[in-house]
């Protein structure tokens, strides 16, 4: 696996260099919603830390950071009232799985979403 870039846009992100329309915050995530939204409701779930992607993140992250993750992705959807209408999590691992950032991160995507979100770019 290559290794991680830290000039990557999520990275600036998260260093406050450039700004995003933050809906979440705490110890473990930062939460913004996508730049360009393919569905209502389009929002990033980014951990604090540096890994590239799920394969990094699950494979290396401490438990604490794992579990903090994953609950902040669970807060997030409850925020935005997403409980009862449902949503989707997507999470691009790596370029033959349609990733572009390369700092790992889960789409929560709710209401009309097009069809081929989330697929492969084959
Ligand atoms: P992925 O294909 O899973 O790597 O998705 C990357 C996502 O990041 C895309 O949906 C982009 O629209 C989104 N994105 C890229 N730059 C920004 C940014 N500056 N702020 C918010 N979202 C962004």
């Amino acid at each position: 696996m290559a290794a991680y870039d830290p000039t990557n846009i999520f990275a600036r992100i998260l260093r406050g260099e450039i700004p995003c329309k933050k809906v979440y915050e705490d110890d473990f995530a930062l939460a913004f919603h996508d730049v360009n939204p393919q569905a209502p409701v389009h929002v990033l779930v980014i951990p604090k830390g540096p890994y590239i992607n799920n394969m990094d993140f699950s494979a290396h992250a401490p438990a604490d950071v794992v579990a903090g993750f994953w609950r902040a992705v669970g807060t997030v959807a409850r925020d935005l009232g997403l409980e009862d209408q449902g949503y989707r999590l997507v999470a691009n691992n790596g370029a033959g799985g349609g990733q572009v950032v390369f700092h790992f991160h889960v789409h929560i995507v709710s209401g009309k979403t097009p069809p081929g979100f989330g697929r492969v770019h084959a």
